[in-house]
């Protein structure tokens, strides 16, 4: 398997050299807006801990974030009213994966609508940072 490496945009996020609408942050983790959302509140979840994705991660990283992607698809389902969640999560090119650092998609599900295609299309930011708003008030209260 290819070897992690840290040029990838999510390690830089990590880094904090470069933005993200960021949701939650603590010693393990951090979760951020999709800035391609395929669903309204469309957020990730990222282990700091270097892993391309989940084939070469530790037991250690995957309890570790385990927790905080339910904690996220929790405030992320009731802060957009939505009727239900799915997590994805992809694992090489062939699988779908286009950043190499692991993740964990938070989509939620709304009745009678398709998600739209992976990495298509950049949101408008402010319609980001008001979702934003909301999962972060979720994440709150909960
Ligand atoms: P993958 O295909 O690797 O599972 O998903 C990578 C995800 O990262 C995609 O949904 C894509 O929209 C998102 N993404 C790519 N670049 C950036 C970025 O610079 N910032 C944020 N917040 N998301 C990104």
């Amino acid at each position: 398997m290819t070897a992690y490496d840290d040029g990838n945009i999510f390690s830089k996020i990590i880094k904090g050299e470069i933005p993200s609408e960021k949701l939650y942050e603590d010693a393990n983790a951090v979760a951020i807006m999709d800035i391609m959302p395929q669903t309204r509140g469309h957020c990730l979840v990222i282990p700091k801990a270097p892993s391309r994705n989940l084939l070469d991660a530790s037991d250690e990283t995957l309890s570790a974030v385990m927790p905080l992607v339910a904690k996220l698809a929790r405030a992320a389902k009731a802060a957009m009213q939505a009727d239900g969640v799915r997590i994805a999560q992809f694992n090489e090119p062939a699988a779908g994966q286009t950043v190499f650092h692991l993740h964990f998609h938070i989509l939620p599900m709304y009745e009678g609508v398709e998600l739209d295609l992976h990495s298509n299309r950049s949101a408008d930011k402010a319609a980001l940072a008001e979702q934003a708003e909301k999962i972060r008030a979720a994440l709150n209260a909960g």
